[in-house]
């Protein structure tokens, strides 16, 4: 099931592109696994997954390690890149910084400044996006779409840091099309900002607009999982 679910989501990739005159190649599906155990994490790797997302830091140090050991014992050599999709506290970003390629979700300068120290510690670059808050929900985290290029001048200034992008998270809306007015924020500011490369936008229920609207990385998890009738 999960290889015909990624192939199905590849296709509405494809389509995505096509309506917007854009590569399919540009577009990087990240699976988020939370919930998932690592049997089934390997077979999203097996069908050629690449990049896996999960939200909790603890979660993700078991099935890294479960993974990793595994992978050692096969001996291959395919590369998995580590994303941290989900909110991340202050005091476990040193965890973090120890296992993740890209973590999406710094929400503040605080935040920001902790995982520079803890990449420092172990002399890494760490790669980041600044994750933006383009609705107003009171249970969000993000900065503020106006607060977006002083944020980036002043975490530009951490040494151990590189930021990659921006992400955001759309509000639950009843149709996909309701939700294209945040991603299209997220561009605007990405166009704002320059220099950019990613824009981490789109999940299961809206990816498609969310490629129209110039996602490069979508985070997708039911779409892959769950069964479709
Ligand atoms: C769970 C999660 C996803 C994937 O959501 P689906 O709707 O299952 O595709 C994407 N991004 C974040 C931040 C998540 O927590």
């Amino acid at each position: 099931m999960i290889k015909e679910n990624i192939a199905a989501v590849k296709q509405s990739i494809v389509a995505a592109c096509a309506r917007s005159n854009r590569g399919p190649e540009e577009i990087t599906i990240v699976t988020v696994t939370k919930g998932r155990p690592a049997v089934e994490i390997k077979e999203v790797i097996e069908a050629g997954i690449a990049d896996i997302g999960e939200n909790r830091v603890q979660e993700a140090v078991l099935k890294y390690n479960q993974l990793t050991k595994q992978r050692n014992n096969e001996s291959t050599s395919q590369r998995i890149n580590w994303h941290l999709v989900g909110h991340l506290q202050t005091n476990k970003a040193k965890e973090a910084v120890k296992v993740f390629d890209l973590i999406h979700s710094v929400d503040s300068l605080r935040l920001a400044r902790e995982i520079n120290s803890q990449a420092v510690r172990i002399n890494k670059i760490q790669d980041i996006l600044l994750e933006i808050k383009t609705s107003p929900e009171e249970t969000k985290y993000g900065f503020n779409p106006d607060e977006g290029i002083e944020a980036v001048k002043e975490i530009s200034r951490l040494q151990n840091i590189r930021i990659k992008g921006l992400m955001t998270i759309a509000p639950v809306v009843d149709s996909q099309e309701q939700a294209r007015p945040y991603f299209r924020i997220l561009r605007e500011l990405k166009d704002s900002i320059g220099d950019l490369r990613i824009l981490s936008m789109g999940m299961s229920d809206d990816f498609a607009v969310a490629i129209e609207e110039g996602a490069t990385m979508i985070r997708i998890g039911r779409a892959i999982f769950e069964k479709h009738v």
